[in-house]
């Protein structure tokens, strides 16, 4: 496995497996890997002859009131779980390579970066697609490998992708829970014990969701507001949205009717956590 920190020296190793014809499987992380990272690097790694993962804390994802300078950081870590699993190219550049004094040019999916997360997190899919984008460029990978978890992104993504005619197959992977059904996520270690066992309310607002549809209702606002009361009921929660939307403009749905996303974000103390659960040619995944 190699790992690679500065733009020219990952430049020619991508030649050099172009021109041996290799089909190169990435996927782009912020690190502080766990099962669900990995999952996709097994996607990456089964479909590909190169698996290529970057780390990199984006920090044109992130507003200025958030946790760029917290977001827990591991590489050593993180290099010897990817070394396990047969990764061959690491790519862990940093802020100044990404982004060099003067850099000016930034991506956005017009409308879609608005809706949901955006709309807490201005600006936050823009710094999204810019570094996606820009890893796409440099790593020009056959497929990239996303997670369900973050399905906004996954719709953005893929409009990025149709809108620019970039030569990318997006692989979106299913969304990885650990046993009691939080969605694994790096920012899981902000919580302490007693907003760990909190957080459990947003999968169980999701089994609701799941328990109501097959009970036949198809009303939002019905399902929506059953979400908050239950989530509102345990008191280490604050709401920053619930909301059902269709799974192409995510525009709110009156009705699901057909293909939805449950998606929601819910802050236990300073932690903001999200989840979802998506309704696909009428099958709930979640
Ligand atoms: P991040 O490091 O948070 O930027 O995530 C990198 C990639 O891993 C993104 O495509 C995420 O959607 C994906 N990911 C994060 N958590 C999970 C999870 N629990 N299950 C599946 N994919 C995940």
């Amino acid at each position: 496995m190699e790992i690679i920190t500065t733009v020219p020296e990952l430049q020619e190793r991508i030649m050099n497996w172009e021109k041996a014809g290799k089909t190169i499987g990435f996927v782009p992380t912020m690190g502080y890997l766990h099962e669900g990272h990995l999952s996709l690097v097994r996607g990456a790694r089964r479909g590909n002859d190169i698996a290529a993962v970057s780390i990199f804390v984006n920090p044109k994802q992130f507003g200025p009131a958030e946790d760029y300078n917290v977001y827990p950081r591991d590489f050593n870590r993180d290099a010897a779980l990817l070394e396990k699993e047969g990764v061959d190219l690491i790519f862990y550049p940093s802020v100044n390579d990404m982004y060099p004094a003067g850099y000016k040019t930034y991506v956005k999916v017009e409308d879609l970066e608005n809706k949901l997360c955006g709309s807490s997190r201005p600006g936050h899919f823009r710094g999204v697609c810019t570094v996606v984008l820009k890893l796409f460029n440099l790593i020009r990978p056959d497929e990239a490998y996303f997670g369900w978890k973050d399905a906004q992104q996954v719709i953005i993504l893929k409009k990025m992708v149709e809108d620019l005619n970039l030569p990318i197959k997006i692989r979106p992977m299913p969304l990885i829970r650990e046993k009691d059904g939080l969605a694994l996520s790096s920012r899981n270690i902000y919580l302490n014990q007693q907003e760990r066992k909190a957080a459990l309310v947003l999968y169980r607002s999701l089994e609701l969701v799941e328990s109501l549809i097959k009970d036949g209702e198809r009303r939002a606002a019905k399902i929506r507001q059953q979400m908050i009361d239950l989530i509102s009921a345990e008191p280490l929660t604050r709401i920053d949205y619930v909301e059902i939307v269709d799974f192409q403009t995510l525009d709110p749905l009156e009705a699901i009717e057909g293909d939805a996303l449950v998606a929601l974000a819910v802050y236990l103390g300073r932690t903001r956590l999200i989840d979802n659960l998506r309704f696909i040619s009428g099958v709930i995944e979640k």
